[in-house]
């Protein structure tokens, strides 16, 4: 029988590529956490955590305790997802819940299983095919003019991928959030998602300027999320029944429980699952089912992640043709590293971004980051 042999747990900083802004604030660093899982037989399984205290409710430093205390505990468990999340649970009794840390541990334990199977995690939870949904890519809070530039330098870099959908993060001010989506649309001749990260204060004003983006725009913007701010599931309901634009709850909608308050109180037209808000794949598939029993639509999105993250939530929406949107980009924008030997872009076709279709994750790391996982490298900072 397979078992956990160890599971190790590292603090990992990635300096974003450029300063990433949403209504909310400014990024520089993703501050997170990267695990290894062995088994008794030596397979590896890969993690990532994507902490951001304002959406998954935990940070680094809590991350990093949780997965320490889950590694004690894991020692000898077998690789089955339902008992992994049971010790979880008994570590999120003890300390604290770290929606991060289990989305690390349950992509690596997901990792294993497609490794012993021999399959991609999407065709080990029951698809034969990949599910196709376009992939969306982001553009921070910017001006007008540096909005419609990013905008043309994404058109030009991933234009032999075909690129259909852009996202663009609103600020909560009508004015110029409808003309950074009129710019867009003047160049860009694909479909637009937004994003307003809690930004409107007053529902009507968000509805506002939805008629006003609707306008211009017609069914080329399919969806807005978080339009009002977290948790007022009362403002949030009022926004999604006047919105001429599908309202999704991101923010509002971080884990299982939020997911079916959203549901029964009918408050969005849909749900932003993310595997570092939902705590991995076990649990965004729960989400999932919650959504289809009431009619809700789905999309997946990312925090600052890298290709391994990424390719966790890659094979989930290849798994579920629910999903209609993978908001997965942050490995090929601010958190662009290359740490797999895989070229993510090799599998970016016609606009749809699909998993490599290796076992697993499918994915297999630089030498040189095995290297330094492995201790005979040491990388530390002079002084
Ligand atoms: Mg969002």
């Amino acid at each position: 029988m397979v078992a956990i042999r160890e599971v190790i747990p590292y603090k990992m900083d990635i300096k974003l590529s450029e300063p990433f802004s949403i209504s909310f604030g400014t990024y520089t660093y993703a501050h997170g956490s990267f695990v290894v899982i062995r088994t008794t037989d030596d397979i590896e399984g890969y993690g990532e955590g994507c902490p951001d205290k304002l959406i998954t409710g935990d940070n680094q430093e809590e991350s990093l305790i949780f997965l320490k205390r889950a590694s004690k505990y894991l020692k000898g468990a077998q690789i089955n997802e339902e008992e992994v999340h049971r010790i979880l649970d008994r570590v999120e009794r003890e300390l604290f819940p770290s929606q991060t840390a289990r989305a690390a541990i349950d992509m690596a334990v997901y990792d294993i299983l497609g490794k012993l199977e021999n399959k991609p995690i999407y065709k080990l939870l029951g698809a034969s095919e990949p599910n196709e949904a376009p992939a969306a890519l982001t553009i921070g809070l910017r001006s007008i003019e540096e909005t419609r530039k990013k905008a043309e330098y994404y058109m030009d870099r991933f234009r032999k991928n075909g690129l259909r959908r852009i996202k663009l993060k609103l600020s909560g001010h009508r004015e110029s959030d409808v003309q950074r989506v009129s710019a867009v649309l003047d160049i860009f001749p694909g479909e637009i998602t937004l994003d307003a990260n809690q930004g409107y204060k007053d529902p009507k004003m968000a509805i506002k300027s939805l008629e006003e983006i609707y306008a211009i725009s017609g069914k080329r913007v399919i969806l807005i999320e978080e339009p009002v701010p977290k948790g007022r599931l009362d403002m949030l309901k009022q926004v999604t029944e006047s919105s001429p634009i599908p309202v999704f709850a991101d923010e509002s909608a971080a884990t299982l429980e939020d997911a079916k308050r959203i549901a029964e109180t009918g408050s969005a037209a849909g749900i932003n699952i993310k595997l570092q808000k939902a705590g991995g794949i076990y649990y965004a598939r729960k989400i999932s089912q919650v959504a289809k029993e009431n009619g809700l639509k789905l999309m997946v999105g990312c925090n600052e992640e890298t290709t391994v993250a990424i390719s966790a939530a890659l094979n989930f929406v290849a798994s579920d043709p629910a999903i209609m949107d993978s908001d997965l980009d942050s490995d090929l924008t601010v958190a662009n590293i290359q740490i797999t030997k895989e070229d993510p872009l090799d599998y970016f076709k016609n606009g749809i971004r699909y998993p490599t279709g290796k076992p697993g994750l499918g994915i297999s790391l630089k030498e040189w980051l095995k290297d330094v996982l492995n201790g005979r490298i040491e990388i530390k900072r002079p002084g």
